[in-house]
């Protein structure tokens, strides 16, 4: 329990203000100090009256906002000042116009944006979230500082969550995981991101988290001690060679090393890339690639690199600005070793993005990277989708992929998410060149237009004026802005014809003496199963429909029943509803009631990530009222839950007792005689339990096996997972989850 002391609360706010002054590091400049003190004295003052969840003044969590700005992202007086109000016109009497007329028009824009967002976060009801962060993308391209002081609210939100009720916790942090995580390494800021997405497991999945972070804590000795003994010669040799450097081992991120886990489906003992060794070098602008390449001379004098796994992004940066040379080498242990090579400035680059970059704005070209960046989203913005959903996809997509860089064939580069094809390049040149495609010469192959990019490709677009964007090239782009095009164009050209279509299908309603009246029309494109009005046309105009089809259509419905028909509404394509399970455990599930929730409503046990009693889950309110049970670490609940965080709902397993709830298992290991047998045994016998599907792939010596089976609960489950491991010939066992169910 929090107690309230006032001269204790008035002490630690000067000592949080006095932290935020030596994070910003340049208290020397008077002027500039007192602004930032009139924006602390305000702040206080706002909030004098308001307090955290936790209890605490409200006023330590701007000042934490502000020293993270400071502090951890690099930004200087104007974003301090901006963070330290970034509440205070949402949450107090103060406005807008008072911020204007104390800070000037910048910092007043800034609040404002700042505002809307948090409006848009916190205080929306129903709608959905990928709408919002649209809205946000266009703020940002006002002043980037605005998302970058939202990044900081968010952080120090995470780091606070203790004290919020569990829905809020998890609505919380799976749009962390969703959009912010994602966000901050597109912005090139590595630290916040790792520690985003640390905190949002330990919110989603907190026994994992925790026996990560214990086994971490466990292996601390031995690691160190490994790291010192691999870096011992490397750092004798640097030093000799008259360089100065730091070089440190660093640790992967708890999400990281579970991802890993998860992506290969091995326990922890066997992640072994759990570090990589960082030579930091202290050099000159002019000398940072020369250096570079001494010292990655030197690591692999010592230890052998493995095969292509030589990352140079020190001649071609990625797009978020992050420079860096990786390589990987084996060490005299056997285990192979990640090392990245970099200098100060781009190793503060690395973890702060491009704040830091800012520092070093005057000597480096900053053409590149952010700018660019905002460039991209401002024309993802500026090609309008009325599905904001849709455009949220592509937009991750964007976020997720992984970049190619490829040449055109004078040598420009062209950076592109990782498969995209000929026909992607041609739209990144232009959207004319990429209508008129026809393929493309790479590395002066002639290849068709669905032809995957490599990276370093060199890409030659072929263009005729006689072609025009089909359907089909949608299947095979990977940029939106390709996607986006190719559909603005095939409109275009349906338009062209649609006049025509239409002109004809008249005629033909008055040859059958009716009148094409607008819902005739329809009528009639109901029964070609023909999804809008222009693709009628368009496939009369084409011929694809006729004169025979309307007369045919015409004829299943006598005139009245015809009109009478037209009359009511179209019904509309069913909204999508996840496969069910097997009708006789839905109704075992549904005499059972486990999953206790506050009203008496129907719930259903959704497949796609299986939840049994012991797993921790939420209920998610669906449009028919009822409530679907998922996992809290199901990849599509966090995506519900993103979009529709107010339609959470608390559940809690109540007590049970048959074994009827479905979960999976998979299996590998080296194929032996009896095994399957020997695996039917330990499932029916020994645990007594009913198998519902067993399905066995074997490749030569390796074998992998899917088992669904029917339990109790996790706890039954794990127990059979134990009695599995003791099997000889199994080496792995691992519950089938969403994320890595791969075959129903
Ligand atoms: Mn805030």
């Amino acid at each position: 329990m929090y107690v309230i002391n006032p001269e204790e609360e008035r002490r630690e706010i000067l000592k949080r203000y006095r932290n935020l002054l030596s994070a910003w590091g340049k208290a020397g400049e008077q002027k500039n100090k007192r602004m930032v003190r009139k924006a602390f004295n305000l702040a206080v003052t706002a909030h004098k009256d308001m307090r955290r969840k936790s209890g605490e003044p409200y006023i330590y969590h701007p000042l934490e906002v502000a020293r993270i700005v400071a502090g951890d992202i690099g930004l200087g007086e104007t974003s301090i000042i901006c963070a330290l109000l970034h509440d205070v016109v949402e949450d107090t009497n103060y406005t807008v116009e008072d911020i204007r007329r104390m800070f000037g028009d910048k910092i007043a824009s800034i609040i404002d944006g700042l505002t809307k967002i948090k409006e848009i976060f916190d205080h929306t009801g129903t709608s959905a979230q990928a709408e919002n962060f649209r809205k946000i993308l266009l703020t940002l391209s006002d002043d980037v500082r605005v998302i970058l002081i939202k990044l900081a609210d968010r952080l120090h939100n995470m780091r606070t969550l203790d004290s919020m009720t569990p829905e809020k916790q998890l609505k919380i942090a799976s749009e962390t995981i969703y959009l912010f995580a994602p966000l901050a390494h597109r912005l090139g800021l590595y630290a916040i991101k790792s520690e985003l997405e640390d905190l949002a497991l330990k919110y989603t999945e907190p026994e994992i988290y925790a026996s990560i972070a214990r086994k971490l804590e466990v292996t601390a000795v031995s690691r160190t001690r490994f790291i010192n003994k691999f870096i011992y010669p490397i750092r004798k040799s640097l030093a000799s060679q008259g360089l100065v450097f730091e070089i440190i081992g660093r640790e992967k991120s708890i999400y990281s090393i579970w991802q890993k886990m998860k992506s290969k489906q091995i326990p922890f003992e066997e992640v072994y890339d759990l570090f990589a060794v960082r030579i930091i070098l202290d050099t000159e602008l002019e000398n940072e690639k020369y250096q570079c390449w001494q010292a990655y001379s030197i690591v692999t004098d010592y230890y052998s690199p493995k095969q292509n796994r030589l990352r140079d992004w020190i001649s071609s940066p990625k797009a978020n600005g992050y420079e860096s040379l990786h390589t990987t080498v084996m060490s005299h242990t056997g285990q192979w070793v990640e090392v990245q090579i970099r200098t100060r400035r781009m190793n503060e680059i690395a973890e702060k993005g491009y704040a830091a970059h800012w520092k070093y704005k005057e000597k480096v070209n900053s053409e590149s990277g952010i700018d660019r960046w905002l460039n991209k989203i401002k024309e993802l913005l500026q090609t309008p989708d009325p599905n904001a959903l849709t455009f949220l996809d592509e937009f991750k997509l964007n976020l997720f992929a992984d970049e190619i860089i490829v040449f055109t064939p004078k040598g420009e580069v062209k950076t592109l998410p990782a498969r995209s094809t000929a026909l992607d390049f041609a739209y990144n040149i232009h959207s004319e060149i990429g209508n008129q495609c026809i393929g493309a010469k790479v590395n002066h192959r002639l290849v068709a237009l669905n032809h995957p990019l490599n990276n370093g490709d060199q890409v030659e677009i072929i263009t005729s004026k006689k072609q025009h964007p089909r359907e089909e090239w949608i299947d095979f782009v990977a940029t939106a802005r390709a996607r986006s095009y190719i559909k603005d164009a095939l409109k275009e050209h349906k338009k062209l014809f649609a006049e025509e279509g239409r002109r004809m299908l008249e005629e033909f309603f008055r040859e059958l003496g009716v009148e094409p009246s607008k819902s005739h029309i329809l009528r009639f494109q109901e029964c070609s199963k023909i999804g809008s009005t222009i693709d009628l046309y368009y496939k009369i105009a084409q011929g694809e429909l006729g004169l025979k089809d309307l007369k045919e259509c015409l004829q299943q419905h006598d005139k009245g029943k015809w009109l009478n028909i037209i009359t009511r509404p179209f019904s509309r394509s069913k909204p999508h509803v996840p496969q069910k399970l097997s009708e006789d455990v839905r109704e075992k599930m549904r005499q059972k009631q486990e999953p206790l929730i506050e009203d008496e409503v129907e719930y259903r046990i959704s497949d796609c990530c299986n939840p049994i009693p012991g797993d921790d889950i939420i209920g998610f309110k669906a449009n028919e009222g009822q409530i679907w049970i998922h996992r809290t670490n199901c990849q599509e609940a966090i995506q519900l839950m993103t979009k529709y965080g107010n339609r959470i709902i608390r559940t809690n397993w109540t007590s049970r007792e048959a074994n009827t709830y479905l979960a999976g298992v998979r299996l590998g290991g080296f194929d032996n005689r009896g095994l399957i047998n020997e695996i039917t045994k330990v499932i029916t016998e020994k645990m007594n339990l009913n198998i519902r599907s067993f399905h066995i792939d074997s490749t030569g010596e390796i074998y992998e096996a899917s088992i669904m089976v029917l339990v109790s609960g996790v706890d039954v489950l794990h127990q059979l997972m134990a009695e599995l491991k003791k099997v000889k010939g199994i080496e792995n066992v691992s519950r089938i989850n969403a994320s890595t169910q791969s075959s129903k």
